[in-house]
């Protein structure tokens, strides 16, 4: 049976001394937020996941969701105490405004537990999760009465979320969406259609559940433009705030998938459904993407709790596995063979995960500051400047994330041998659990062309031209370090290769725009791995610090730059590689006929 540890020690390293969160004290939520606070918060949080929630996970997938005949649907035993008691603590409120029932703190920390909460038992986060995206569309959309109205009862978890995009012929190219809206006398619309995939359709966690719904008005336009956005409560919602009438809405089918059966995956029918318009008629996309964005660096945090996880236990695994000898000679003379973790090649695996464990907390941690700061910040300028840095990096952090997510779970399965491809052991739920991450809220390969395609020529390429600036200054203050000083030269030759790729883009993609389109993922990978470099160079600075203090905690300090050397040897490198695919440009890849596949 797999176990999890919450990695808390690191988490208060990165937010005290890398971020230096509790230097925004004048921020509006950051006014308490001390290493006390963080450790208080931190530490709570991570004794209720592992003691709550990861007992769970093994019998969620096993059990799985149920679909009754009445089409309620049962999550898997143990759930629905587990959700009330995770309610009860304000744990799903961490971040919301305190108007509405929230505790107020930055989105940063809610971050770092979110982490947490995911490597425990990433079906079960599920739930909470698209309920807070819903509530960040609600937020920016919705009309005062309507947040007055859902946001409280939602961030207590008494109504749950979900987001409603996906039809059985449409998912990348909602312009080609059928669900209608018809608008009644009263003001309210008819919604009638059928939506597939919608995570936490139906369940039985929630009294209520409040559906975000994508549906065309007959007279808008037939696109991606004539698309609103509704609110279509499971109950609808008497005067008052007490639940009427079931609404006709319901739960035709669960999908029967390969992971996460945890978390019901719903066909919806709507029925002449009754649904409220949020924000303005055919501007649906505009909001939903501000959901979409918030849930896609949730997506991402996926791809790095379920990295981090599958480690823990292949660590624990590989310290504790006999076989064969160290290539130096045996290390253990009184068993008959060595622990597998003396071979290199099991190293590299552990080795590979952990940098991207580590470096990959503090970027997600720094993304989730950043977006702490669009908000927050005095000025529209650096509110501006954070803005541009999300935007850019959301991409990345969703697709470089979840491909290196599955990628580490299936390294950790591959340290446990065949015992790894066994279900007792717990690895290759991990390794289906997390395949998800890469397909859902837009598949990897649109992240990268959002990225190649929008983010970067986005106001002229600023927010590139922000991101290159901010690693050019790091490296030019660092050059001559003792330590760090041979890390950010690497760093150098890195983004000099993400330069000159979006240099080569902005000069082949243009009149070719297969060009951008086969090279978009490499490019993504790029960027990811520079952004991993800035992360971990501030890390080893950080770790400097830290070893020059008295009464230090030496070893954890000596590993953090073990670690970066490590990444900067043996990762960092294949920006080049990436570099080169992006220059190989399309001919290659679209010269064969259709008919030849
Ligand atoms: C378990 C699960 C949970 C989900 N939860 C939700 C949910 O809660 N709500 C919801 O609305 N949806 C949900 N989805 C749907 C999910 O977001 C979609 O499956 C996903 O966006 C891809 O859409 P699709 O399956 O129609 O694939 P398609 O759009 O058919 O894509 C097929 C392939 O073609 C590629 N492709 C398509 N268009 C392009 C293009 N223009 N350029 C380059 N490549 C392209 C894609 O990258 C992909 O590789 C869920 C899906 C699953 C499996």
């Amino acid at each position: 049976m797999p176990t999890y540890k919450a990695p808390v020690k690191d988490t208060e390293f990165i937010l005290n001394e890398v971020l230096h969160v509790s230097d925004y004290e004048e921020l509006e939520g950051f006014e308490e937020v001390t290493p006390d606070l963080i450790s208080a918060i931190l530490g709570e949080g991570a004794k209720f996941v592992e003691e709550v929630l990861q007992p769970l996970n093994q019998v969620g997938d096993e059990v799985g969701c149920r679909r009754n005949e009445d089409g309620s649907v049962a999550t898997p035993p143990g759930f629905k105490d587990a959700y009330e008691k995770f309610c009860q603590a304000g744990w799903l409120g961490l971040s919301v405004e305190t108007e509405f029932g929230g505790q107020g703190l930055p989105h940063v920390i809610a971050n770092a537990f979110e982490e947490y909460l995911i490597s425990s038992n990433m079906a079960f986060a599920m739930y909470p999760g698209l309920t807070l995206g819903a509530m960040a569309a609600i937020r920016i959309v919705g009309t005062p009465v309507q947040k007055e109205l859902y946001m409280p009862k939602m961030a207590e978890g008494h109504w749950s979320g979900t987001m409603n995009l996906t039809e059985p012929h449409c998912g990348t190219d909602l312009g080609l969406l059928r669900t209608r809206a018809e608008l009644r006398p009263d003001g309210t619309y008819g919604i009638t259609g059928t939506k597939i995939f919608i995570s936490a359709g139906e369940h039985d966690l929630s009294e209520n559940i409040i559906h975000l719904v994508l549906a065309k008005m007959p007279d808008s336009p037939d696109t991606v433009r004539g698309i609103s956005l509704f609110v279509v409560p499971k109950f609808l919602i008497n005067e008052g705030g007490s639940l009427g009438e079931r609404n006709h809405v319901s739960c035709g089918a669960l999908e029967e998938k390969m992971g996460i059966h945890g978390n019901s995956t719903c066909v919806m029918n709507y029925d002449d459904a009754t649904g409220y318009l949020i924000g303005e008629k055919d501007k649906g996309m505009r909001a939903m993407f501000v959901m979409m964005n918030a849930a896609r660096l949730g997506v991402g945090l996926q791809g790095l709790s379920i990295s981090e996880v599958a480690t823990q236990n292949a660590a624990v695994y590989a310290r504790d596995r006999i076989q064969g000898r160290a290539l130096t000679g045996p290390k253990n003379s009184a068993e008959r063979a060595d622990p597998i973790i003396v071979h290199p090649d099991v190293r590299r695996m552990l080795m590979t995960a952990r940098a991207f464990n580590e470096g990959g907390r503090a970027l997600a941690l720094w993304g989730a500051l950043q977006v702490d700061l669009a908000h927050r910040s005095a000025t529209e300028e650096s509110r501006q400047k954070s803005d541009d840095l999300v935007g850019l990096l959301t991409p990345v952090i969703k697709g470089y994330f979840t491909d290196k997510g599955f990628e580490n779970a299936t390294n950790a399965q591959q340290c446990f041998g065949g015992h790894g491809y066994i279900r007792e052991w717990g690895m290759e739920q991990f390794v289906r659990d997390v395949r998800i991450a890469m397909i859902y809220e837009g598949t990897n390969g649109i992240q990268a062309l959002d990225l190649v395609g929008r983010k970067l020529p986005r106001n002229g390429g600023r927010a590139l031209n922000t991101y290159t600036k901010l690693v050019d200054a790091f490296i030019v203050a660092h050059e001559v370090d003792e330590i760090l000083g041979p890390l950010v030269v690497a760093l150098g030759h890195a983004l000099d290769d993400l330069k000159a790729a979006t240099g080569w883009l902005m000069k082949n993609a243009m009149t070719k725009p297969d060009n951008a389109g086969a090279g978009s993922v490499p490019y993504l990978h790029l960027m990811g791995l520079v952004a991993l470099g800035h992360m971990w160079c501030q890390i080893v600075e950080a770790a400097v610090t830290g070893l020059s203090r008295q009464g230090n905690d030496a070893s954890f300090y000596e590993n953090k730059i073990t670690t970066a050397r490590y990444f900067f040897s043996h990762v960092l490198p294949e920006t080049t590689v990436h570099r080169k695919r992006v220059e190989a440009g399309a001919d290659n890849v679209m010269s064969l006929v259709a008919e030849a596949f």
